[in-house]
């Protein structure tokens, strides 16, 4: 028998479980760690509340959970309650699903003032993530600035936007329902490094912006490339550009029906925030486009914010005793190998990129490598002691392990908390996440 140790119960987490089952059919035993009492990583925390089909992803990873050999860890913490080490030597392999929680920091003067988030913690206060429930970000101002030109900006400049109607099937947490239905904002503006042609949105999600209630976007014809060079852009990108072309056709007394205005703000690099104690105002400076990246043209411009969100990446969380690359922002590995017995998958190997579908073949690729390494000989005998002996050290330290069971009583009780015509009231504090499951 096999013991290996999934440290994140993520997409990532969950597909390579899935891939180890199949691989080692009866022969293994898995355990899935999460430091959160609730699985599912940012299927949970970080996919858009008003993108429910895209979260049902959940149920395929729940087969895999409810598997006889696969077990649900929750509430425990591998590097804090349970080193690294430790796992090594109850686990044949160790294999990190960990993420990229962090947000990549700005780092330009200004980006200590109140009212300046990263996405993380935007998206995880409107999304229950415990850590940032308590965000309270002041929405009082006219003007927010969303950093970034990907999904990410997209989704947090929709949100900001829509209406309560808009969001009454979605499972936003009611905290983040007030504070928008309270919202003093009118004008949202996506602020980009480079131009039109260099955006990271996916032309499903930039239709949705064509469609809101209450807001509409708006986009420089001026700023726009001429329509016989978008011929040479991939397919999704050409679509992705002929919504941006959409909307700078949209006549202006179209618009202005819409009392929200979403505005695009390409060839700008932020470089100051300015304020007192809260931002009031976003210094950039126009770019150009050299060989497809941003130059400074040195011409300096102020923007109105009120309120700013960066959405311009992530990092994943060191860990002790596991090797990590500062620059790149992960672990550092050798396509999924960090050291004899330990490996690393999805946003924790390769950084914060792709869908919820790439971390699949993410997921067999690092089995495939343990059943190598198995085979040369490289991780031993079967002999470790598996989930037996990380029950044994998880009593000795009075370990609050939250297992699949006790998630399903806290589903079912978020389930019953759910407002009118949504799917589910989250939790957003551990401990009573906890006392739900008990
Ligand atoms: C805001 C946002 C919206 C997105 N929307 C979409 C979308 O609409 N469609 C799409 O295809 N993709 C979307 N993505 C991308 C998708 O979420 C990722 O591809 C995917 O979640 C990465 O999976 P992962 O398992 O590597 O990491 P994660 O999903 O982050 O899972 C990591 C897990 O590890 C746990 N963990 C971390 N550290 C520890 C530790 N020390 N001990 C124990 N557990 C730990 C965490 O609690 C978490 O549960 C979105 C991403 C973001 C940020």
């Amino acid at each position: 028998m096999r013991h290996i140790a999934i440290i994140g119960s993520g997409p990532a987490g969950y597909y390579t479980a899935e891939a180890a089952q199949k691989t080692f059919g009866d022969d293994v035993r898995i355990d899935v760690f999460d430091r959160l009492p609730v699985p599912y990583g940012l299927i949970r925390t970080g996919v858009a509340p008003d993108h429910q089909s895209i979260k049902a992803v959940s149920k395929r990873y729940e087969k895999v959970a409810l598997s006889e050999n696969v077990r649900f860890v929750g509430n425990v913490a591998i590097g804090e309650d349970v080193s690294i080490p430790e796992l090594r030597g109850l686990y044949d392999a160790v294999i990190l699903a960990t993420g990229a929680p962090r947000d990549r920091p700005l780092g330009i003067p200004g980006d200590d003032l109140g009212n300046v988030f990263g996405s993380a913690a935007f998206v995880g206060w409107y999304n229950g993530h415990p850590q940032f429930a308590g965000l309270d970000p002041d929405l009082s101002g006219k003007t927010a600035v969303v950093i970034g030109m990907g999904n990410v900006a997209l989704d947090v400049a929709r949100i900001l936007a829509k209406t309560r109607g808009e969001l009454a099937g979605s499972d936003i947490v009611t905290h983040a329902l007030h504070a928008l239905d309270n919202s003093k904002l009118e004008r949202i503006v996506l602020l980009g490094r480079r131009g039109p042609h260099q955006i990271m949105m996916t032309p499903k999600e930039l239709g949705e912006l064509g469609e809101l209630a209450r807001a509409a976007p708006h986009v420089a014809q001026t700023d726009l490339p001429p329509p016989e060079d978008d011929a040479i852009l991939e397919p999704g990108l050409r679509k992705s550009v002929s919504h941006l072309r959409a909307f700078a056709a949209t006549p202006e007394h179209i618009r202005a029906e819409k009392p929200v205005e979403v505005e695009f703000v390409f060839l700008s690099a932020p470089r100051a925030l300015l304020g007192t104690g809260k931002v009031e105002a976003i210094e950039i400076e126009k770019t150009r486009l050299v060989h497809g990246q941003a130059e400074g043209t040195g011409a300096i411009e102020r923007l109105r914010a009120d309120l700013v969100v960066s959405c311009i990446g992530y990092r994943t969380s060191p860990i002790p005793d596991v090797p990590f690359d500062e620059r790149a922002g992960r672990f550092a590995n050798d396509d999924g190998r960090i050291l004899t017995g330990l490996y690393c998958v999805g946003w924790a190997r390769r950084g914060p990129s792709g869908t919820i579908g790439t971390n699949r073949p993410d997921g067999y690729a690092v089995v495939e490598h343990v059943a190598e390494d198995i085979e040369q000989g490289m991780l031993g005998r079967a002999v470790k002691q598996g989930g037996e002996g990380f029950d044994r050290l998880a009593a000795e330290r009075h370990l609050r392990v939250v297992t699949f069971r006790d998630w399903k009583k806290i589903e079912e009780a978020e389930e019953r908390a759910a407002r009118d015509g949504a799917p589910r009231e989250k939790f957003v504090d551990v401990e009573a996440m906890i006392r739900a499951g008990d």
